[in-house]
């Protein structure tokens, strides 16, 4: 389709396996090239390039550029909110260090885009708990949080400062059924739908009222790439943009399993995730990524659940 080389890297991921895969549907096999610190995912195998590769070590990130002719770097290696929690030393080098890195190449290299997800994790207790705007008071109280908003304002600077294309989402809690979840908050919506099927019953880290913002990975792998491919001057947010799809608890989510899996039942043994999950809002009004670039989510609770339970049946 066009002459673009496109590096992911952290494509062993959750979002990574499967980004690269609709990414090379669209710019070809061997045009779209794997990289992780990890051993290539399994359901990326035969399907293109793979390197292995550090993105804290970035001599060898800067060789490899060069060397693949990259022109678009999709930077998803991170340590997430709850795994944050448990090493904020690491997690704050990690989500810091390797956006810089890429940022910097980006710029020497004067690559065409760059692609880095935030999260709705950069809000906080002082944030509107409901339909959450897109510019407010923003108190983040994770690691995590803190990692991703002051990674906005770096690649706001990028940008600003030396013309890096680079753009950002916020990503809801992300539920998919190919890869595993790589240690967030919300990895509970996905853990539930393994449980269900397997021993029909599921306890939760959450308590069954804890509203939070998710989206259903089709949805975010579409909104991804079709914020990539918006004309330049419609990226109007050169932070990152807010994202939204559907919000719900762990109660309402057990309520649509059970309408498949009558015998479904759910339980609750709260843990260090509730604080985490009860600092962020509930829901996300995400107008401003809609008028910009057309933003507009397909899958709602019972469409996901429905899908889900199909793909993990097979
Ligand atoms: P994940 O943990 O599943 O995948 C991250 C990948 O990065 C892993 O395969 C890991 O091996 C790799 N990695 C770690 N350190 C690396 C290094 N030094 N060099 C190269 N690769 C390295 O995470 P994910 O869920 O796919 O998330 C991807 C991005 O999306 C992250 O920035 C995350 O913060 C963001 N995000 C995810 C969610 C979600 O629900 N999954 C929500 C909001 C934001």
């Amino acid at each position: 389709m066009t002459k673009e080389k496109i590096l992911v890297i952290g494509a062993s991921g959750q979002i990574g396996v499967e980004l690269t895969l609709a990414l090379r549907k669209i710019y070809g096999e061997q045009n779209v090239i794997a990289s992780d610190l990890r051993e290539q995912n399994p359901l990326l195998q035969g399907s293109g390039p793979y390197v292995s590769l550090d993105v804290m070590n970035k001599e060898m990130l800067h060789v490899q550029i060069i060397r693949q002719g990259v022109t678009q770097i999709y930077l998803l290696a991170a340590i997430l909110s709850a795994t944050g929690e448990k090493n904020p030393a690491l997690a704050w080098h990690l989500n810091m260090q390797g956006l810089l890195n890429v940022l910097d190449i980006a710029k020497e290299e004067k690559l065409n885009k760059v692609y880095w997800p935030s999260s709705i994790a950069v809000f906080g207790p002082t944030s509107p708990k409901k339909d959450c705007p897109q510019k407010t008071i923003i108190e983040p109280i994770t690691v995590y949080g803190i990692s991703k908003y002051a990674g906005e304002f770096w690649c706001n600077y990028y940008f600003n400062k030396y013309g890096v294309d680079v753009r950002s989402l916020r990503y809801p809690g992300l539920i998919s059924y190919k890869s595993a979840p790589g240690g967030g908050t919300t990895d509970y919506a996905i853990e539930i739908f393994h449980e269900a099927l397997e021993h029909e019953h599921y306890t939760c880290f959450l308590e069954k009222d804890t509203y939070l913002p998710m989206m259903y990975m089709p949805d975010a792998i579409r909104a991804t790439i079709e914020l990539m491919e918006a004309p330049r001057e419609k990226i109007k947010e050169r932070t990152s943009y807010n994202l939204s799809a559907i919000s719900f608890s762990p109660e309402e989510i057990a309520a649509e399993i059970k309408k498949h899996i009558p015998g479904f039942s759910i339980d609750y043994k709260p843990d260090y995730r509730l604080d985490i999950a009860k600092s962020w809002p509930q829901s996300i009004d995400d107008t401003v990524a809609r008028n910009d670039w057309g933003w507009q989510h397909e899958f709602d609770l019972a469409a996901m659940t429905t899908d889900m339970l199909e793909n993990l049946k097979q």
